[in-house]
């Protein structure tokens, strides 16, 4: 009985994105033994609207100098127990040229909010690896308008920004000294200057529920956020959350199918934190419903130092053979790697 009423549900979601909140908990709710029929239901929504192509977006991860406390990432300002350091621009542009000559058609520069590097900077960087033919993605933290006009007009086409979560008390919790209104403002102001805008969450926070996560879809579903970065939770030793646990890869396979239901244009990435708890967590994701990967292309002596979580993905690999492997295992799933520049499906959905 109670399995009909699930199927019931996941028909619904394969037929209408329009989905209740009530709707989402029963999906994230759903029992193990119905995770395969909800992959496949968001596995051919995703087919069906944006495509078998999977969008690569090389990562340059050039300084994790940061000045937040966030609560649950090890590059916080107070954790000494870490290895800290800067990309030189000429690093960051030799990095984004061979990551061009490799395949990537976007680069995404990301960092901590590293006040030595300043708006100007990745203005000119930015403007730089323009002229390399890529779309750029700045992942930069909470910055001011002007400064993200700068970073527009200098060529930037997205930026990252994760809401974390949408629960407005657990996020004060997470992030002391801000607020989730204050994250959603930077949304909005980078949706206002033009920027395709990615957001996403955390899946396992202490004190988050299924209806915190159901929330957290329906936040990013009225944001019109173009991309989400979904992952679990993993807890670093040297935060205030180390005691927490490890999020469910489980939960995360959930997360990603309902998203990709609910919200069918997601560029939808196969995060690298559930990759690092699962041997075969890319494979899987891309099962359900994910259409994007974020290898790391930073120069391999600084891989290991950009460690918001213990045991994060790494590799060894040239940025050329890393990307051959990553287009292998796309191949392997009857996937294809995406020859453009892999821009927002939002627009025309809605036209
Ligand atoms: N500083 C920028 C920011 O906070 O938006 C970008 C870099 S930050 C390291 C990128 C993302 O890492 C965050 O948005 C967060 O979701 C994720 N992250 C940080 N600590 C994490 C942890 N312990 N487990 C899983 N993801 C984590
Ligand atoms: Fe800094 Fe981003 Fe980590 Fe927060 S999540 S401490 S802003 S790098």
């Amino acid at each position: 009985m109670m399995k009909q009423t699930h199927n019931a549900t996941i028909e619904k979601a394969r037929s209408t994105a329009e989905l209740s909140h009530e709707e989402l908990v029963e999906l994230l709710n759903l029992p193990q033994q119905q995770l395969p029929s909800l992959m496949a239901a968001a596995d051919e929504v995703r087919q069906r609207t944006v495509g078998n192509q999977v969008h690569l977006r090389g990562i340059i991860e050039f300084s994790n100098y940061c000045r937040q406390h966030c609560c649950y990432c090890g590059l916080r300002a107070n954790n000494n127990d870490i290895d800290r350091y800067r990309l030189t621009p000429e690093q960051i542009l030799d990095t984004a040229r061979t990551a061009t000559q490799a395949g990537y058609r976007t680069l995404v520069l990301q960092s901590g909010e590293d006040p030595l590097f300043s708006p100007k900077t990745i203005a000119e960087l930015t403007a730089e690896i323009k002229k390399m033919g890529v779309a750029v993605t700045l992942s930069c933290g909470e910055r001011s308008y002007e400064t993200y006009q700068l970073w527009r007009e200098a060529g930037a086409d997205r930026y990252l920004i994760k809401q974390e979560t949408a629960d407005p008390a657990l996020y004060k919790c997470i992030r002391p000294g801000h607020t989730l209104q204050e994250r959603l403002q930077c949304q909005h102001w980078l949706k206002d200057l033009g920027y395709q805008v990615g957001s996403g969450c955390m899946i396992g926070l202490p004190g988050q529920t299924v209806e915190t996560l159901a929330r957290d879809l329906q936040l990013m579903k009225e944001m019109h956020i173009d991309m989400s970065g979904m992952g679990p939770f993993i807890p670093h030793p040297k935060t205030p959350l180390h005691l927490g646990c490890t999020g469910s890869i489980f939960l995360t396979l959930k997360m990603l199918a309902v998203a990709r239901l609910y919200m069918p244009w997601l560029l939808l990435p196969a995060t690298t934190a559930l990759a690092s708890l699962h041997p075969e967590g890319r494979e899987l994701a891309l099962r359900a419903g994910a259409n994007v990967i974020m290898p790391n292309v930073s120069p391999e002596e600084f891989r290991s130092l950009y460690q918001i979580y213990p045991g994060k993905l790494n590799h060894h690999d040239s940025i050329t053979d890393y990307f051959n492997r990553i287009k292998q295992l796309i191949e392997k799933e009857g996937r294809s790697v995406a020859i453009d520049l892999g821009h927002s499906f939002l627009p025309s959905f809605h036209q």
